[in-house]
Parts: structure tokens; C-alpha cells; sequence
């Protein structure tokens, strides 16, 4: 039996790629750090280009609403990936008592900013201000989330824009190791606007057949056993139990729960899924560092810069 060495833990069993089937096998890591890291080279040495030619430095925007703590590292985080992607951030911290007319007055100038060409606003909002309406008031141009109802029904319609992050970032990790959903059964386990459903959408303009199951989906295990290439995107540790997993199955692990210990954990049991999967994302260090790198790609490609898609060496 061979033994890999991952986030310092020990997995056991005998390595072996995508559609070869054998009774006993340790998945290989979907490894997000890695990719991540190589979108934002990618990203990197786009824009300095296009600056070096004379282009403007792209824009963006980054406006948190109150103090929510997570959300305030997040946002740290992601002003950061901007000096790594040689992207201009301009700060908005605004404090939480900001009425819905002002950050919609804010994001009106914000639209009509030439030096602006992405436009975030960290979720969730305060209780008073609508989301939906927030965010389809950004510019579809400066949507850089992809959360616009315009940038999902261009991805629904096969004409790809500014694609939401998540989705987008799994596809990059995927394509990055090889793995293709082309002709194969992919199960989304969760159904969300900005995870799930865009999730299935960008499977299958890749020509996948989409599963997609939610809350009221009868015998989940029963769709979980029939996927090639599985998508846990639901926020509930053990949601998906991994005994279900068929062996030779990619498995993409978007959840994220903290246990009691303060560990960051997925939806599945990392250890017991990679006995039989082909392949598999760790949380933390998959699914997660994509978004972010994600976001700058499709600040760049806001600003006009071709981006292209990192590969394996
Ligand atoms: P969400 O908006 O709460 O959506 C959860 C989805 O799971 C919903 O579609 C819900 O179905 C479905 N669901 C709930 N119970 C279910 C059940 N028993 N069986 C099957 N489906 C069930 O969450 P989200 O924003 O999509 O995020 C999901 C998870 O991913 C969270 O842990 C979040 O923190 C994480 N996340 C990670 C990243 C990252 O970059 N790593 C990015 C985004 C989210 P209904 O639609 O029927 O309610």
C-alpha cells in the first residue's frame, strides 16, 4: 500500500487517476493553494502587461457594510490578493446603521467611475438593505462576483460574462489537473444563487449531465452513489456521508464549518472520502483560495485584460 503525505496527515492506499476503477486508492489533491497561486501569476503578469503598453491599472472597489467579523477578514483578504494581482483596491467602510439609498447612491458613482472596474460589496448586508436589490444594482460591466441576475442568465444562456467566483474557480481547478465533466454525471449538492445553481450551469456548459439536489431531494445518497464527479456545496458537516462515495469519483468540497475545536472542516470527511475518490479538495486549501483568486481574474478580465487559464506544468 502506498502512503501520501497531505496537510501534514497520512493518507493510505494506491494512487490512480480519473476512470480507472480499483478497489482501493487514495484520491489525489485538488489542490487550491497551488492553482490559486498560479491564477494569480496568471493575473499578475496580464495586467503588467497591459499596463507596460500603456493600459490603466484596473479598479476595484471593495465596500463592507458594518463590522461583521468574518466578513471584515474576508475583505482584508481580498484588498490583499489585490497588491499581489497589481490591482488598485479602494476601500469603503461603511458603518452599519448606512441606509439602503446610500450605498445604492454610492454604487451609482461608483458605476460611472472610469477608474473603477470592479465593484464588490462583501455579503451579508444588514437586515435593512435588500441584497437582490443592491446587488443587481451594480453595472453588469463591474459585476465582478457574477451575482447580477444579468451575469447568471448569461451563463445560463451558454454567452459567459463576468461568471460568479466559486463556480468559476472550480472549473479553473478542475481543468487545471485534466479532469473533464464532458459526458459526465456530475451531482451538485446544494442549490444556492451563488454556489449551486451557477455551479450546474457551468458543468454543464461543459457538457455534463447535471444533478442538482437541495433541501427537498428524496434519497441524496441515492444521487450521491451514480456521480463521476461530485459538488458539496451546502454548509452541513456530513451532509454527504462519505461511505456513499463510489470509488473513482471527484469530489469538490465548497462547505465550510468550524468544529467545536475552532478547525475549519468541510461538508465531508476529508480522510474516509479520499479512500475512494479519484480526486479531492481539501478545506481548508481547495475550494476556497479559487474564489479569491477568481475574483481578481475577473477583475482584470472587467478591465479588458485577457487572462489566460493557468495549466499544469
Ligand atoms: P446557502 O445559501 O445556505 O445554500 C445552501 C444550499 O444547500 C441550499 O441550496 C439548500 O437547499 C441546500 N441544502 C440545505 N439542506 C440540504 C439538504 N439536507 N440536502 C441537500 N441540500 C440541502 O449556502 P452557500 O452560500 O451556497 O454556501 C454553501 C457552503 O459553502 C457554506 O458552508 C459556505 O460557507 C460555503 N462557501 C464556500 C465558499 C468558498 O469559496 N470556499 C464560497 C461560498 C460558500 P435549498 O435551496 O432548497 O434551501
Amino acid at each position: 500500500m502506498l502512503a501520501i503525505r497531505y496537510n501534514n496527515r497520512t493518507f493510505f492506499g494506491l494512487k490512480t487517476v480519473v476512470n480507472m476503477p480499483i478497489t482501493s486508492q487514495t484520491a489525489k489533491i485538488l489542490d487550491g493553494l497551488e492553482v490559486s497561486a498560479a491564477v494569480l501569476t496568471s493575473v499578475h503578469e496580464a495586467i503588467e502587461a497591459h499596463v507596460q503598453a500603456g493600459g490603466q491599472r484596473p479598479g476595484l472597489a471593495v465596500v463592507l457594510v458594518g463590522k461583521d467579523p468574518a466578513s471584515s477578514i474576508y475583505v482584508r483578504a481580498k484588498r490583499k490578493d489585490c497588491e499581489r494581482a497589481g490591482i488598485q483596491a479602494r476601500d469603503f467602510d461603511l458603518p452599519a446603521e448606512t441606509s439602503q439609498a446610500e450605498l445604492l447612491a454610492l454604487i451609482d458613482k461608483l458605476n460611472h467611475d472610469d477608474n473603477i472596474h470592479g465593484v464588490l460589496v462583501q455579503l451579508p448586508l444588514p437586515d435593512h438593505i435588500d441584497e437582490v436589490a443592491i446587488t443587481n444594482a451594480i453595472s453588469a460591466s463591474k459585476d465582478v462576483d457574477g451575482f447580477h441576475a444579468f451575469s447568471v442568465g448569461r451563463l445560463a444562456l451558454r454567452q459567459p460574462g463576468l461568471r460568479p467566483c466559486t463556480p468559476r474557480g472550480i472549473m479553473t481547478l478542475l481543468n487545471y489537473y485534466g479532469v473533464s465533466a464532458m459526458a459526465r454525471h456530475c451531482v451538485v449538492v446544494g442549490a444556492s444563487n451563488i454556489v449551486g445553481r451557477p455551479m450546474g450551469l457551468e458543468l454543464l456548459h461543459q457538457g455534463a449531465t447535471v444533478t442538482t439536489c437541495h433541501r427537498f431531494t428524496r434519497d441524496l445518497e441515492f444521487y450521491v452513489r451514480h456521480a463521476e464527479i461530485l459538488v458539496i456545496a451546502v454548509g452541513k458537516r456530513g451532509i454527504v456521508d462519505a461511505d456513499w462515495i463510489r470509488e473513482g469519483t471527484v469530489v469538490v468540497d465548497v462547505g465550510i464549518n468550524r468544529l467545536d475545536n475552532g478547525k475549519l472542516v468541510g461538508d465531508i470527511d476529508f480522510a474516509r472520502a479520499a479512500e475512494k475518490a479519484a480526486w479531492i479538495s481539501p478545506v481548508p486549501g481547495g475550494v476556497g483560495p479559487m474564489t479569491r483568486a477568481t475574483l481578481m481574474q475577473n477583475t482584470a478580465e472587467a478591465a479588458g485584460i485577457q487572462v489566460p487559464e493557468p495549466k499544469q506544468a
